[in-house]
């Protein structure tokens, strides 16, 4: 195995802005505490919240910053007391590491799985945050059951393309949104019942396809644009959940006046909670996994990146124009 080098190429940001804003540098490679491992990645994901802290959308506790959530590569060095014992040399897939927009990173050993036979280092990355937030949310916080009104906006996305799937998987009845005709093509493939461009009045339509019963689980990643309207299209007592902002943050509201009306349980989930402790993690990313394997769940790529050009894949994934995930080639 090559030496581990003194300093790594990566994308950092010095500030918040635009996809201008990410620089292409040379830093030093980070050293695994105990609890730890270091990666040598060898391909990174982007996900919408990248954008959000390049941006400034959510707060950064220091720049300079490297950003990226999930990574996946070769193990080249574990640290002194790691509960989990990955072996140098084995292939794991992992999320919420030090920014992995970079050539190495270290993360706690918890945070990180074998990639398993059967499932490609692409595909790993690809379904590997995306899938576990979807799963998870479906799992832990939408309560989706079998037979019931579910309704997914911007179903091409990395998340939104998985839900599609999960949910259909559990036999749940699925109304998705996405803001394109083409986009809309690759959902109904994906096994949407109904689809409806998200730039048509879709209150409307969701009402005349439930006969006015309404949707039992909204997973709503577009937030301020669609929140309120969201409780339009709520079935009684169902279940909404709020799982990101890539239309802006909801702005404050009554609970009381906004959810009483029609009971409405609501959750604003964070993936990194429901799969804290690794057996969580182990079994959330095998059921994952095993969808994968099993070809029941098609991991939509919409391209690959190299690291020098993760801008461009920002401005991509803020364009509205990206279907499936965007991966960065590290090595
Ligand atoms: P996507 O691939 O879904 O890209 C975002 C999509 O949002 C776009 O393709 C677009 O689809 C839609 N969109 C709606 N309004 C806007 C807007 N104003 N600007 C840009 N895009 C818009 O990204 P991800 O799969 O990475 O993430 C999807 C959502 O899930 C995000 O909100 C993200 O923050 C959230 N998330 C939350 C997690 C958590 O732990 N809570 C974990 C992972 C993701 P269209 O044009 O078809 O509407």
């Amino acid at each position: 195995m090559a030496p581990v080098p003194a300093t790594m190429k990566a994308v950092s940001i010095a500030k918040n802005g635009g996809p201008e804003v990410l620089q292409y540098t040379d830093v030093p490679v980070p050293q695994p505490q105990p609890d730890e491992i270091l990666v040598r990645n060898r391909m990174a994901g982007v996900n919408f919240i990248d954008t959000y802290f390049r941006s400034g959308q959510y707060p950064s506790p220091a720049f300079p910053r490297i950003l990226g959530q999930d990574g996946a590569g070769e193990v080249v060095a574990v640290g002194s007391a790691v509960a989990v014992p990955h072996a140098v040399g084995s292939t794991v897939v992992y999320m919420n590491g030090t920014g992995t927009y970079a050539e190495y990173s270290t993360v706690k050993a918890t945070s990180a799985i074998a990639v398993p036979a059967g499932v490609t280092v692409e595909d790993a990355v690809a379904v590997y945050l995306q899938g576990l937030t979807a799963w998870t949310f479906i799992r832990r916080a939408g309560l989706t059951q079998a037979g019931e009104w579910a309704f997914v906006h911007a179903a091409a996305g990395g998340v939104g393309s998985l839900l599609v799937q999960l949910l259909k998987g559990l036999g749940a009845k699925v109304i998705a949104t996405a803001s394109s005709e083409e986009k809309l093509k690759i959902v109904k493939d994906l096994g949407a019942d109904h689809v409806i461009n998200s730039n048509d009045d879709w209150v409307a339509k969701v009402n005349e396809i439930t006969g006015g019963h309404g949707a039992d689980s909204i997973y709503d990643g577009v937030g301020k644009a669609t929140f309120h309207k969201d409780l339009e299209i709520i079935a009684v007592g169902g279940s909404l959940v709020m799982l990101g902002n890539a239309s802006g943050n909801v702005e404050p509201f009554d609970i009381r006046s906004t959810l009483g009306p029609k009971n409405v349980r609501l959750s604003r989930p964070i993936v990194f909670a429901y799969i804290k402790e690794h057996e969580a993690l182990e079994k959330y990313a095998g059921e994952v996994f095993e969808f994968v394997r099993s070809g029941k769940l098609k991991v939509l790529q919409h391209g690959t990146y190299d690291l020098k050009d993760v801008a461009k894949a920002h401005a991509d994934i803020e364009s509205r124009k990206t279907v499936g995930k965007l991966l960065i080639k590290i090595s």
